[in-house]
């Protein structure tokens, strides 16, 4: 991933040399020639986070977002999940194509940001974890940065000394609790986890999440499939799907599908990674979600797609930008350098390994 200092100074160098931005397309179309789909995933939308979503990243204001409409529907075309799976019905995606995407059922989603989509024509895919719809339950990470701001990482880390093997473990924030540690749990031990946080920190889950009210209703997931938009699936209970054994790969994804297809009454065939990695969608994953009649996988590794990606890995852009020249580096230029340093990674790997082949 690249570091947040080299992302300002691309963005500041960008800022300062080129002129007005649609005179910067050309710039990006030499970069590359060969790009094609752009998709980009938002979270949150609402004027300020939360204690739920402080330090996560997710949350972007109605303005900033009305905003990035703006620009996008300015400077490329808007199109639907079905104009990808089609290829727009075999006429190919048109100029410059953007799928934009929604990750987590946030109730603002169907608040702010749906009738934000409808105002400018644009289609959207919305990926739901079951078990969150109608505030039953808490998800993982807004539970724990809701216990990590009011009751500090001490409790945090003394949850994480409660699952078996993992005594040792000392996680020095938010980042390090969902990029290092959630990846190695099963299901059981994330449960142990979840399980010892409301205990340590004297909450009751189910009655925090009536509270908090952050998901979206029965009604508004079946309100959105009604006005068009796609409903797409995003695990059950958010989880890293890595760790997990075949059993529960099944029981999250299927369990997911059908859930949301009886609440919608409409076909699921899209998945979205949790967290957005290509490590987790192993062998067992992809042939699970084959199998279950899933047509396209989302990632959030925010590298360029290339044209006629693979739809098993299509790859997005997931943006809290403020202004449309950090959302054009973010599409345009980021998005093409990580995919240049990967081949330069895959290439030194190759080398290596023919190196070290015995002659
Ligand atoms: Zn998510």
């Amino acid at each position: 991933m690249f570091s947040k200092r080299l992302r300002e100074v691309a963005i500041g160098a960008g800022a300062g040399v080129s002129g007005r931005i649609p005179g910067r397309f050309g710039m990006a179309h030499l970069l590359n020639r060969s790009c094609s789909l752009r998709c980009v995933v938002f979270h949150h939308i609402a004027a300020q986070p939360t204690p739920f979503t402080t330090g996560i990243r997710v949350t972007v204001s109605p303005r900033t977002f009305e905003s990035a409409l703006q620009f996008l529907t300015k400077h490329y075309t808007p199109v639907s999940l079905d104009d990808v799976l089609t290829d727009c019905g075999g006429r190919g995606l048109p100029l410059r194509p953007v799928l934009l995407t929604f990750d987590d059922a946030y109730a603002s989603i169907a608040e702010v940001a749906a009738p934000l989509c409808r105002k400018y024509g644009v289609p959207a895919v919305f990926f739901v974890n079951a078990a969150f719809v109608n505030n039953r339950r808490m998800a993982p990470d807004n539970l724990v940065c809701y216990v990590a701001h009011f009751a500090g990482m001490d409790v945090v880390n003394a949850a994480i000394r409660e699952v078996p093997g993992r005594e040792d473990v000392v996680c020095r924030g938010l980042t390090e609790v969902f990029g290092s540690f959630f990846p190695t749990l099963s299901l059981k031990q994330r449960e142990l986890f979840l399980h010892a946080l409301c205990r340590l920190a004297e909450i009751d889950d189910s009655r925090l999440a009536k509270e908090a009210n952050l998901y979206l209703t029965g009604h508004q997931l079946r309100n959105l499939g009604c006005y068009g938009f796609e409903v797409g699936n995003h695990t059950y209970s958010h989880t890293h799907c890595r760790s997990l054994s075949h059993r529960e790969v099944v029981a999250e994804i299927m369990t997911n599908k059908s859930e949301l297809e009886s609440i919608c009454g409409r076909r699921v065939r899209s998945f979205s990674q949790p967290y957005g990695s290509s490590k987790d969608v192993t062998g067992t994953v992809e042939e699970c979600l084959r199998q279950s009649g899933h047509e396209a996988v989302f990632l959030s590794e925010s590298v360029a797609n290339q044209r006629n990606a693979n739809p098993f890995r299509l790859d997005r852009v997931s943006t809290c930008a403020a202004s449309d020249e950090a959302l054009f580096f973010e599409l345009e230029v980021l998005p093409r350098l990580r995919a240049h340093r990967n081949q330069l990674h895959r290439k030194a790997g190759s080398v290596q390994a023919a190196e070290l082949r015995p002659q």
